[in-house]
């Protein structure tokens, strides 16, 4: 940083409060940038002390042409911002500003006409005055990358508009029903608006984990809507059990950011009853939802399976133990051809074993590389997965029930 009270910036502090009538924040901060650690204010002190006296005359904020008494508002701007900040909790802010356009306008003149190279702009020295005198009211401090709330003044109609940062909890769930999916599935007719169809309901789908788990984490922290992140998703009519599948709550708006936890949890898991639950709930960030999103985590599977025809048991275990290890290849299955695009996608079968056969139905537990499709795993899918279980024994093999007993994160 480049020295403050030198002869040139003396004189050319003199030079523009000859024609300029300015307040001591607005010729400071001409050489905004020069000198550390100083106000803008104060720069302007320092500069006068080494001029002539007299030659920088000091004109009251209320008068300043440039700024039209706008850095005379901070406590005022302040006010308005803890004001506006009542009723939520937070730890940490950041300001942000707009500024009125004349005054912005002005300032670029200045700078213009004088060729100043060391100005700072008037939005900065608001966006820090103002948050300091926040700190200085509320004890709570800045963050520039991660605060609890941001606002955005805009100066010419003392309009807040605030920013406030989701909480993220993360936890497990389970899903111990059939019929409800993950996520909220709105109406495809109405998209959510209401219709016959859905019954007004804007729903397809009467529930879902998310709305069960999150409903009470909502009421919890005050907040005004919520999105839930799972590590992938299981089919609607899979159960979800074993150690559940990790996930990420997030709370947008909240109010209060301080929650008990195990008492939350609790209170989801009676909420959601024999549906759902939830464990091992903590505080996370937005960093994690990108990573548990793009996860790739092997699964393990309870495939029940009808045969055909029964099947030999020794035979069965041999196609198994083929299967073991294996790399398969699966073109996009027929029954999700209408949203995927076409493509054959290699995936391995870790682990495939029979745990108990009975006739023509049989479990068989699977532990298979993030993304492979189980069904067609079984049942070979018309040919488009090779090679299959049904394939290798020789008969027609149909999942009828697939439950995921395994993230293994
Ligand atoms: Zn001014
Ligand atoms: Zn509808």
């Amino acid at each position: 940083m480049s020295e403050l009270v030198t002869d040139e910036n003396v004189a050319l502090a003199k030079k523009i409060l000859e024609t300029h009538r300015l307040c001591d924040h607005c010729i400071g901060r001409m050489f905004g940038k020069a000198g550390h650690g100083y106000g803008n204010a104060e720069r302007a002190g320092l500069l006068r002390d080494a001029a002539p006296p007299g030659s920088m005359p000091k004109a009251p904020i209320g008068e300043c042409e440039l700024c039209d008494g706008l850095l005379g508002e901070i406590d005022h701007f302040a006010n308005l911002l803890v004001k506006k900040a009542e009723g939520y909790e937070y730890a940490t802010f950041l300001v942000g500003s707009k500024i009125d356009e004349s005054i912005v306008a002005s300032e670029n003149a200045i700078v213009s006409e004088f060729g100043l190279t060391e100005a700072e702009p008037v939005r900065m020295e608001v966006n820090r005055e103002v948050g300091k005198r926040l700190f200085e009211i509320t004890g709570k401090e800045t963050d520039f990358d991660n605060a609890d709330i941001t606002f955005l003044l805009d100066t010419a109609y003392d309009e807040i508009k605030t920013d406030v940062r989701s909480l993220y909890i993360w936890g497990r769930y389970r899903k111990y029903v059939r019929d409800i999916p993950q996520t909220k599935w709105p109406c495809t007719v109405c998209r959510g608006r209401g219709c016959a169809r859905c019954g007004n309901t804007g729903k397809l789908h009467p529930t879902s984990v998310e709305e069960l788990l999150t409903a009470k984490a909502m009421d919890a922290a005050c907040a005004q809507d919520e999105s839930f992140h799972g590590a992938g998703r299981e089919d609607i009519d899979a159960l979800m059990l074993g150690n559940g599948r990790p996930c990420v709550m997030e709370l947008k708006r909240p109010r209060i950011r301080t929650l008990d936890l195990a008492k939350l949890e609790t209170g989801i898991n009676e909420h959601a009853a024999s549906r759902a639950g939830i464990c091992g709930l903590r505080y996370s960030d937005k960093k994690e939802v990108v990573g548990i999103k793009d996860a790739d985590y092997t699964k393990t599977y309870l495939a029940r399976v009808v045969f055909s025809s029964p099947v030999n048991e020794r035979k069965l275990n041999e196609a198994l133990h083929a299967l073991r290890a294996r790399t398969i290849d699966q073109r996009t299955p027929s029954r999700v051809a209408h949203r995927r695009s076409d493509l054959v996608r290699r995936r391995t079968v870790l682990d495939i074993a029979l745990l108990s056969l009975d006739g023509e139905k049989a479990e068989i537990e699977v532990t298979a590389e993030s993304g492979t499709y189980i069904k067609e795993l079984i049942s070979g899918d018309g040919g488009r997965t090779q090679p299959s279980l049904s394939g290798l024994v020789g008969i027609g093999a149909t999942v009828y029930e697939l439950d995921v007993i395994a993230i293994n994160d």
